[in-house]
């Protein structure tokens, strides 16, 4: 495909604009007086050339109205389209930022609403919907807990975190100022207690526990890790981004966690990927709620307002009051599901895991044989020791079968990781037909290894040098002839 600077003509044009009444002058004279700039090299082509040029390069993604995506950690699920039109009601997308309270009553209300709708299902005291995404909200929720110590004038610098937490959570952890420390996984995959008791010390400010972990596996013995933790004063911090797997079935505040980030672009609904933006609210125990970012919302009888004062917040985390668009969508999502609906959600995403867990044991190794929730992880050891098939061949040749490659070397502590999350929204036949997708492959990895080395076969391009691609990247384009 050629580059839209390559099908350019000079004088072509998209538009056409009717005659002007103000007096012309020269493209020269313009340049002349800066009016316009020379130094840009746009592209000139028609509207059909600009339209099909994009509608072509846009089918060269991929995306979850196009096919199964079942990236582990993600939640790459389905959005239904009826929450897109609800968030571009004229009311929600045309107010003005800074219009006064009285203005903004029904949007105030929207926001007040939510805060108390994640309260009810997380079983949290209280949320903030201003972090724009997961890991803002784990540095938010990280904050938070510093400005807790801190008002309290006790000196703690360590975090602890579990070798099966997602990536973010040590960057939070250090980004806030924090020494991280690593917490053993135990054989079961769950946090090593002995482990725990061993690194629990006054030292020691939170631990930052994904539950469920990267390996899809909820922590069986959370009560007593929050006991260790809060015996020494400390708090327990919960990466929820993977909430589909307990919705409406358990609430991290019943459960010990003082703080609490979600991400409502994963768990309640809105597409994302791409950059697309996302929403990160941090839910806090009755300890955290004097830290929250402002402004907070106030509800005084009939009216709500912001207000800023609240003296020990850590202040503000965004410009405004967070990505509200996306606030509306999951707004929108639990409204039209209903505490029925969202756990069926989770219900439908442990089964749908379970179930590809379940058919693609016999073929590849599972190194944590137990009930996961919303994903499951693979090794491909076997296929390497076979016949040095790869992972990463694995997932490229799956692009040939019409399919996002799930997660893959994630978690860390899995060799040849593939972590497959199918999410509540996909079907039997979907899932039938990619394990018989990843069957094949298994099968054409014993039969004709190099196929499977030299995948993907389909594509405009089929093996890129992903670190050359990031670390040198060709985007300029070089003017030829
Ligand atoms: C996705 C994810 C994050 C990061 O969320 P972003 O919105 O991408 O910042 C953090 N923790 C877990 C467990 C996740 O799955």
């Amino acid at each position: 495909m050629k580059l839209i600077f390559e099908i350019s003509k000079p004088g072509r044009s998209a538009a056409n604009v009717t005659a002007s009444d103000v007096p012309a002058i020269s493209i020269e004279e313009a340049i002349d007086k800066k009016y316009l700039r020379s130094d840009l090299d746009l592209p000139e082509v028609a509207e059909i050339d600009l339209v099909r040029h994009y509608t072509n390069l846009s089918r060269r993604n991929f995306g979850v109205d196009l096919g199964f995506y079942p990236l582990g950690s993600c939640t790459m699920k389905y959005n239904p389209k009826v929450n897109e039109n609800i968030a571009a009601t004229p009311g929600f997308i045309g107010l003005h930022p800074y219009a006064p309270d009285e203005f903004a009553q029904g949007n105030l209300q929207l926001i007040y609403e939510m805060q108390k709708y994640l309260s009810d299902i997380f079983g949290m005291a209280e949320f903030t919907l201003q972090p724009a995404a997961g890991a803002h909200g784990e540095l938010t929720g990280m904050m938070m807990i510093k400005k807790c110590f801190e008002v309290k004038g006790e000196k703690r610098h360590l975090v602890l975190i579990p070798d099966a937490a997602h990536g973010t959570n040590p960057a939070s952890g250090a980004l806030c100022g924090f020494d991280t420390v690593t917490l053993r996984s135990n054989s079961d995959g769950g946090v090593d207690i002995e482990h725990l008791k061993s690194l629990m010390t006054e030292d020691v400010a939170a631990l930052m526990l994904t539950n469920p972990n990267t390996l899809g596996l909820f922590e069986r013995n959370i009560e007593q890790v929050a006991q260790i933790i809060h015996g020494k004063g400390g708090l327990l911090y919960g990466d929820g981004a993977n909430a589909n797997a307990f919705l409406g079935k358990t609430r991290p505040g019943d459960l010990g966690f003082d703080v609490i980030q979600l991400n409502l672009h994963k768990t309640f609904s809105t597409p994302h990927g791409g950059g697309g933006p996302g929403s990160g609210p941090v839910g806090v125990s009755a300890k955290l709620v004097d830290y929250l970012p402002v402004p907070r919302i106030i509800k005084n009888g009939q009216d709500y307002n912001w207000s800023d004062n609240f003296p020990h917040s850590i202040g503000r985390v965004r410009a405004f009051y967070g990505n509200f668009n996306v606030v509306v969508k999951a707004y929108a999502y639990i409204r039209s599901l209903g505490s029925e609906g969202l756990t069926r959600v989770s219900e439908m995403a442990v089964l749908n895991a379970n179930y590809i867990k379940e058919k693609l044991k016999p073929y590849f190794d599972l190194p944590y044989d137990r009930v996961c929730m919303h994903e499951c992880v693979f090794s491909g050891k076997r296929q390497v020791a076979e016949a040095g098939v790869h992972t990463t061949d694995i997932a490229k040749r799956l692009i040939d079968f019409g399919y996002h490659p799930p997660t893959i070397y994630f978690p860390l502590i899995v060799p040849e990781a593939i972590m497959i999350e199918p999410t509540e929204t996909e079907s039997k036949e979907t899932l039938d037909t990619f394990c018989e997708a990843m069957i094949a492959i298994a099968r054409e990895a014993k039969e004709n290894p190099q196929r499977v080395k030299d995948a993907p076969l389909s594509t405009p391009v089929s093996r890129l040098d992903e670190v050359l691609a990031a670390r040198k990247p060709d985007v300029v384009w070089k003017k030829t002839g």
